[in-house]
């Protein structure tokens, strides 16, 4: 492809993306193929000789779309939001034309230096502590994973990376049962093992019960193992279960461990300073995540990590061979000691005109828009004799099922209830289990996503369980 064709074929894909966006309420939400539908039509080896892009084009329109679960779709209120937004895209086409590679500072100098300064933004965003530095990384998981060996290490005087963890004193990590499994996959990879990851059960209000965690601990000193971290939640995943930090950093602390906050979805609403307490106590952590990939408006990948002690974290990750040194410059930050991989994506550009292009205040009134709708939802549905409101609204994420009276089996029933709504198309919702019952998430959280989005979903979720059959007891 010639610059001539490429400039050609980028105004028709941005054509193209304006129209995919204005047309986005007519699609089903979630892709309607059954497995291998795509992959049959795909050849299976590649081709020897160029194809035209027109085919190309052709096909990504024909093949692709059809198999596509639209996440900018405003009606998509599964899992947690993946927001993106026109000023995300547009700087994400920049970087992929750069195609930079910031690893060290020399690299891209204005990456580096553009990263620290946006991060810092956020940080003063989130109203988080002045000495916080930030890191853009791929994604929570990883932000936790770098926690997770910093506390490893600085438990192990930094003894692990070298000698390996096999003659070494056990580790003990402790987070509440509401964690995310990147917590888990973090214990995994890090070699801590799951059998060191211990769960320490919640209140009512599905908090980590801080005098259990003091009692873990304890007891696990006396059994000779080495207590490191502590790994606390805002926002769970499930129901939005979320720990008491203050509570949590006071046990820790006493205890000299580490302590990471993952709030990977509720961090981004953190802007607004009316839900700003839901995280007090932040200012004791060692580290904290959140994803503006998720609820701030730009697109995957972009993960805020920020430390409290980036020497720490970066005597867990640096390392340097000749090839990487740069000559004559103390005091630089290369962000690839930052994080697991070496290669980095320009990711700061994307923040930065997303923050730039609406304004904090902007943000703030997106992310406060969603939680109203959310809190009307909720009254409207614990008003609703067939309906059941099981958790309340966190910020913007509740739980309900159908419960019409005299029902039998309530899982089964909205087991099918979820499947009758995503093979609609008009809607997509997920499932969890909240004390062992099978209930429907219903999250408001997408970047175009309107009040009358949330008030035509719940008529239709009416419509669809009325037209269900209900086996009586
Ligand atoms: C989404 C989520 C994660 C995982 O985020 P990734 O960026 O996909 O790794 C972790 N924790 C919580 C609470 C989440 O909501």
């Amino acid at each position: 492809m010639n610059l001539d064709e490429f400039r050609s074929w980028a105004h028709r894909a941005a054509d193209w993306s304006a129209d995919y966006l204005n047309s986005i309420r007519s699609k089903p939400v979630r892709a309607q193929v059954q497995p291998g539908d795509i992959a049959r039509q795909l050849p299976d080896a590649p081709p020897e000789q160029a194809e035209p892009m027109n085919a190309i084009f052709r096909d990504f329109e024909d093949v692709i779309m059809p198999g596509m679960t639209h996440w900018q779709h405003p009606r998509n209120f599964s899992y947690f939001p993946a927001n993106s937004s026109p000023p995300s895209v547009i700087a994400e086409y920049l970087t992929a034309t750069m195609a930079a590679q910031c690893m060290l500072w020399q690299t891209s100098p204005a990456a580096t230096e553009l990263e620290t300064k946006v991060l810092d933004w956020l940080r003063q965003m989130l109203d988080l502590p002045d000495d916080f530095r930030g890191v853009i990384q791929d994604s929570a998981s990883s932000a936790t994973l770098c926690a997770v060996l910093t506390a490893r290490e600085r438990a192990l005087d930094w003894q692990g990376n070298k000698q390996g963890l096999s003659k070494l004193a056990t580790l003990r990590v402790y987070c509440s049962q509401h964690v995310h499994s990147s917590i888990d996959k973090a214990i995994w990879i890090a070699g801590i093992g799951q059998e060191n990851l211990v769960k320490i059960p919640v209140n009512d209000a599905l908090e980590m019960d801080t005098d259990l965690l003091e009692k873990a601990i304890s007891d696990d000193l006396a059994a000779g193992f080495l207590p490191a971290l502590v790994i606390a939640c805002i926002g769970g995943t499930s129901v939005g279960a979320s720990d008491r930090l203050t509570d949590v950093c006071k046990v820790a602390k006493r205890h000299n461990l580490y302590v990471h906050v993952d709030a990977a979805w509720a961090g981004s609403a953190m802007i607004c300073p009316e839900f700003r307490s839901l995280m007090d106590g932040v200012e004791e952590a060692d580290s904290f995540v959140f994803n503006p990939h998720k609820w701030l408006l730009t697109n995957f990948d972009c993960s805020a990590h920020f430390v409290r002690n980036p020497t720490d974290l970066v005597k867990t990750l640096a390392i340097q061979p000749s090839y990487l040194k740069t000559k004559g410059h103390e005091g630089i930050i290369n962000y690839s000691e930052w994080s697991v991989p070496l290669g980095r994506r320009f990711r700061a550009l994307k923040l930065w005109f997303v923050i730039r292009s609406y304004g904090v205040e902007a943000l703030r009134t997106f992310i406060r828009s969603h939680c109203q709708w959310a809190r009307e939802l909720g009254a409207r549905i614990e008003q609703d004799e067939n309906f059941e409101l099981v958790t309340q609204p966190y910020l913007s994420l509740l739980t309900f099922r159908y419960a019409p009276k005299g029902t039998g089996d309530l899982d089964d029933l909205n087991e099918n209830l979820l499947e009758a709504i995503n093979n609609d198309g008009r809607l997509y919702f997920t499932q969890t289990h909240h004390n062992g019952d099978y209930v429907i998430r219903f999250q408001i959280g997408q970047t175009y996503t309107t009040e009358q989005d949330v008030s035509d979903a719940w008529e239709i979720i009416r419509e669809i369980a009325a037209g269900l059959e209900v086996r009586r007891e």
